[in-house]
């Protein structure tokens, strides 16, 4: 018998979306992944679960209206790392008439009755805080509903939920050869150790990897993509509101500039065709100029090149023809050739459809239990959406020495498994030592023990973004802590 029912190739959203749709019906599942979690497209994503407005002007009604239906379960299943958000478009008279964004909405607002967020509304932005930042004179702002996600703190909670349910997840271990015959035996390299696993099908998850995959891994034709690269900005914060705008460029793109991370504004997205190592996505100095000026357009405080502190480039694939929102799953198996899943790209919003329909491919090979994925929350998750102040309130009451951002920085991250990280501390110095103002030996040895975190990255970068304000001193105390506790 086979080691496992499904051996999933990439650790990327695509792929642990799988191994937990997949574990939670039953199925012996183990995912590889080269390096860490998320650590490919998952993690500079533009971090939207929207139902995408732009999508109506394409006139994609219904893969709207699926999207919207998506946003929903999102808020429910993970209302720590989903929050809803008021978008502005502010109206400008060369660009797409008001009458027509005000239709827009109402239509969005129809095709997203059933949310309870709050409606669209038209807004005069000369005696409305959304107008404070702003440096044109726009008359009119529409403001409306949709959310933003921690796109990879998703990623690592999918795994965790995966492991929880069965699921094998190894990080740092790469899948190098892949025999195909009535199973798979597929051989890798895990952490240095050479290995070889067999399982019943795989799928291949590794994003803008796929095609080298396929050729040099599976041995297998490609399929028909194109490799496509996607970039955003991160500046200091250039305004006080909880609005994420959303801006109609000059030429014709929509630039959007959100608030990041308390101090921070992320501003996207450029993409265009991508040719190289998938490993190595670096932002050209040409694409940073233009959303520095795209914002200089919109917002009264100046930004330059020099004042981004980081960019975030991520690269993925897109189908010939092109349908970036979906992505596409395909199954192809045959006499003698084990079942082989393939599925690329697709937006974050859609993920955990797409690997519904991914894993539902598989059910003529093996009994399996019904979709779940809908209904069951992830790690953390188990609160309504709406009463995330009040588990920012219980933390804040139980461990009093929690300061306001501190406690909402947990929460948002962990939900309810704020209390595993914290324990029974009393005080701060329960909770072993501090790297910088926010981090504590309790959480990196929690993240070390629960989320398979490794190496400063994994935490700084992939499971915080404290990265963006923690002192070179406290990280190389923080990797020396790390190695120690390994
Ligand atoms: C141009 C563009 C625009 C996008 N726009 C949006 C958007 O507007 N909204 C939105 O929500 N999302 C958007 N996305 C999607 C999002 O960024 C990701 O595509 C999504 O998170 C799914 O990623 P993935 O899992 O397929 O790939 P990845 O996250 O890249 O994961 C693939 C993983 O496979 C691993 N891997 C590769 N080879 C091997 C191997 N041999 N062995 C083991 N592991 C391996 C890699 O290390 C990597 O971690 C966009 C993507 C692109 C490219």
């Amino acid at each position: 018998m086979a080691d496992y029912d499904l051996a999933i190739i990439g650790g990327g959203l695509n792929g642990v979306s799988i191994a937990r749709d997949a574990a939670g019906r039953g199925l012996r599942v183990i995912l590889l992944e080269q390096g860490d979690l998320g650590a490919g497209a998952s993690s500079a994503s533009p971090r939207l679960i929207h139902g995408d407005l732009a999508g109506l002007e394409r006139r994609h009604f219904l893969r709207v209206r699926s999207a919207l239906a998506e946003r929903d379960i999102w808020l429910r299943i993970a209302p720590h790392l989903v929050r809803p958000m008021r978008f502005a478009i502010p109206a400008h008279s060369d660009e797409r008439p008001a009458w027509r964004l005000r239709s827009w909405l109402l239509l969005y607002d129809r095709l997203a009755s059933r949310s309870g967020l709050p409606a669209s509304a038209t807004v005069d932005v000369t005696h409305h805080p959304v107008g404070n930042a702003l440096k044109r004179p726009f008359g009119t702002a529409f403001e409306y509903s949709d959310c933003v996600v921690d796109d990879s703190r998703l990623v690592v909670l999918t795994a965790v939920d995966a492991a929880a349910r069965g699921a094998v997840i190894r990080t740092g271990a790469r899948c190098t050869r892949a025999e195909r015959g009535k199973e798979w035996r597929l051989a890798t390299k895990d952490r240095g150790f050479r290995q070889v696993i067999t399982a019943r099908a795989v799928a291949n998850a590794t994003g803008a990897w796929t095609p080298s995959v396929a050729e040099t891994v599976l041995r297998v034709p490609p399929p028909k993509v194109a490799a496509v690269q996607m970039d955003q900005i991160v500046v200091r914060r250039l305004f006080d509101s909880d609005n994420i705008y959303v801006f109609q460029n000059s030429d014709g793109r929509l630039i959007f500039a959100s608030p990041y991370e308390r101090d921070f504004t992320l501003i996207g997205t450029v993409s265009h065709a991508f040719k190289g190592d998938p490993a190595i996505v670096a932002m050209a100095a040409g694409d940073v100029a233009y959303l520095c000026d795209a914002a200089n357009r919109y917002f009264r405080e100046r930004i330059e090149t020099v004042d981004v502190v980081r960019t975030l480039s991520g690269a993925n694939m897109v189908l010939k023809p092109a349908s970036r929102r979906d992505g596409a799953v395909t199954l192809e198996h045959g006499r003698g050739k084990a079942p082989l899943l393939t599925i690329v790209g697709g937006d974050v919003t859609t993920s955990r459809l797409r690997a519904e329909r991914a894993v539902s491919k598989l059910t003529p090979f093996y009994p399996m239990s019904a979709r779940w994925t809908a209904k069951a929350p992830l790690p953390g998750g188990d609160f309504a959406w709406d009463r995330f102040d009040n588990e920012i309130d219980e933390v804040r009451d139980r461990w009093r020495f929690l300061g306001e951002d501190q406690a909402r920085r947990l929460v948002a991250a962990y939900g309810s498994n704020a209390k595993a990280v914290l324990g029974d501390a009393k005080e701060r110095g329960d909770l072993g030592p501090a790297f910088g103002p926010e981090l504590t030996g309790a959480e990196v040895r929690y993240l070390m023990q629960k989320e398979w975190a490794r190496f400063p990255d994994d935490i700084l970068w992939r499971r915080s973004k404290l990265d963006l304000t923690m002192q070179p001193a406290d990280r190389e105390a923080l990797a020396a802590f790390m190695a120690a506790a390994v």
